[in-house]
């Protein structure tokens, strides 16, 4: 029995080897793999990146029949099958993309035995002719993609998933493998139940990156900012800028370029030439910077990415976790440095409420955002904030690792300063009928005279000029707060400020507001690098 393990063991290091060209498994790969060749069902739980697909794939290839993935996502299912067939895996799909041919050939390769993996839609997966199909060939594991979809209480709650629990019952003796990058322990547990594995091996593998440092720095020109931050502490080294439109990727790739950094760009609106010579410039030479969109990055694994620098915020905590998680995968020191500011906000919230999709896929989209700006605001140790994100215990004490723990904010009693914010925006409306930008607002604060504030007599408020303790810079950082604690909100496409449910509660006094003082040198430089 040991020496057949053992062999298996070897057949899958094999595996890996020939077939997928990769030198050794990463981290708990090689106990998952095993674990299921060996016939057992295993729930598994690791960040997007980590490592999830071989855990089912090489299981597939060395056990005999042919695997079947269960997987959501139907637009990547075509270009994963292409990625199998190129290393000369025998792979094949089924979902409603198809015509009734294409189908044909898949069925009848699978009766034949020609395939090792075969990618489902879960609602096919429902039907008696798919398991009816299954039931006629060898089946050799069931891989459950996206798992946590079985979760109701999820965001991705799918019902189709709630009828995989039967495929332990049709199959007793073939292994069945739940995959999922959410941790909370709810969906852990729900997974286990809902699916019906009480017997399954877990394997839990951690978020935690500790070898990156990660920092948010106040925006003010971001592009300088960023070409400090490269001279300062990355000079030389290779790394990834993240823009939110292609038009600013091209201007930021041009500026780092003209100033002595040796920058590319790419985006979706290059051709498709230049986006593979820029991509392998970037695996190939040393210290190439890819100023790019998200369209970069996926599949890229490049072992000494030393940064992942952000000129906007990203839509959600999950992206910004698998964006900054190219960074450091050598596991030397590197660095997660965003710039975000007052505009990132407005512009988001903007985009999602002009934004296409209905009612519930709005109020998602802000959820996720609400979350990312939480931890952009946070004041305690951002690696534990976003850990404790993804539902894995934070260390209480700090990483050490991250702005907030290296020079800890201070926070300041910023109530009487929101109630002038939220009055301002109150005076517009009640008296004048009329709702601003943070712009606007903030003038009138100040007690400037501009062109436009003149033009509406918004001198005339008696809100005028009663803010004129604090700088333009510090009130922008007291209404991006504001905004981030739901204590204002955005509407229209431009971009006014409105005030929210809880608003109330400030005007009235029954709330404190504790805001993070705005630092005025970007946190968090390490003292090495300036020696
Ligand atoms: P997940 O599904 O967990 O998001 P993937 O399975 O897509 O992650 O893998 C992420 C990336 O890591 C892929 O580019 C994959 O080829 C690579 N990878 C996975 N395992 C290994 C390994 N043992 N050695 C080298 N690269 C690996
Ligand atoms: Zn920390």
């Amino acid at each position: 029995e040991t020496a057949q393990a053992g062999n298996r063991d070897s057949e899958a290091l094999a595996t890996l080897q020939r077939v997928f060209g990769y030198d050794a498994f990463r981290g708990e790969q090689e106990a998952i793999v095993e674990h299921v060749i060996a016939g057992g069902d295993a729930v598994v739980l690791m960040p997007t990146g980590g490592g999830k697909s071989l855990c089912y794939q090489i299981p597939s290839l060395v056990r005999p029949g042919m695997g079947i993935v269960v997987s959501p996502l139907i637009a990547l299912m075509q270009d994963q099958v292409d990625a199998l067939r190129a290393l000369g895996v025998r792979a094949g799909f089924m979902n409603s993309t198809q015509d009734f041919d294409e189908r044909r050939v898949t069925e009848a390769e699978f009766l034949a035995g020609e395939l090792d993996l075969l990618y489902l839609a879960p609602e096919r997966l429902r039907l008696d002719s798919t398991l009816d199909l299954l039931s006629r060939g060898k089946v050799s594991l069931f891989a459950i993609d996206e798992a946590h979809c079985v979760s109701q209480w999820g965001h991705d709650f799918r019902p189709d998933y709630l009828a995989l629990s039967l495929l332990g019952e049709r199959w007793p003796d073939v292994p069945r493998l739940a995959l999922t990058a959410t941790a909370t322990d709810a969906t852990h547990r729900e997974i286990t139940e809902r699916l019906h594995m009480p017997a399954a091996r877990h394997f839990v593998a951690s978020f935690d990156r500790p070898n990156i440092q990660y920092r948010v720095v106040p925006k003010s020109d971001p592009k300088k900012q960023l070409l400090s931050f490269l001279r300062e502490e990355h000079s030389g080294d290779a790394g990834i800028v993240y823009c939110l439109s292609r038009n600013s990727v091209e201007k930021t790739a041009e500026f780092l370029s003209r100033n002595g950094v040796e920058a590319v760009p790419y985006h979706a609106g290059l051709d498709a030439g230049t986006r593979a010579a820029h991509q392998s410039r970037f695996l190939r030479e040393e210290g190439l910077v890819v100023v790019a969109t998200i369209a970069f990055g996926m599949g890229i694994d490049k072992p000494d990415v030393r940064f992942v620098a952000h000129l906007d915020l990203p839509k959600s905590v999950e992206g910004y976790y698998q964006e900054t998680g190219r960074a450091g995968r050598d596991g030397l020191p590197s660095t997660a440095w965003m710039t975000y500011g007052l505009n990132d906000v407005i512009q988001q919230r903007k985009l999602i409420q002009s934004g296409e999709g209905d009612e519930a896929f709005r109020r998602r989209a802000q959820s996720h955002l609400d979350a990312m700006l939480a931890l952009c605001e946070t004041a305690q140790c951002r690696r534990s904030q976003l850990l404790a994100y993804f539902g894995q215990d934070p260390d209480r004490t700090g990483c050490g690792n991250c702005d907030t723990c290296l020079t800890p904010p201070e926070t300041w009693d910023g109530t009487v300063a929101a109630q002038k914010v939220l009055s301002a925006v109150v005076r517009l409306k009640r008296e004048r009928g009329q709702k601003f930008g943070a712009g606007q607002i903030i003038d009138i604060l100040l007690g400037k005279r501009t062109a436009k504030v003149i033009q509406f007599d918004h001198d005339q408020l008696s809100v005028f000029g009663i803010g004129e303790e604090l700088t333009e810079g510090e009130w922008r950082g007291v209404a991006r707060q504001l905004l981030a604690q739901g204590l204002l909100a955005v509407e229209g496409e431009y971009g006014t400020l409105v005030l929210t449910e809880t608003s109330g509660e400030v005007l009235r006094r029954e709330r404190e507001v504790p805001l993070r003082k705005e630092p005025k040198k970007p946190a968090g430089a390490r003292a090495a690098g300036g020696g």
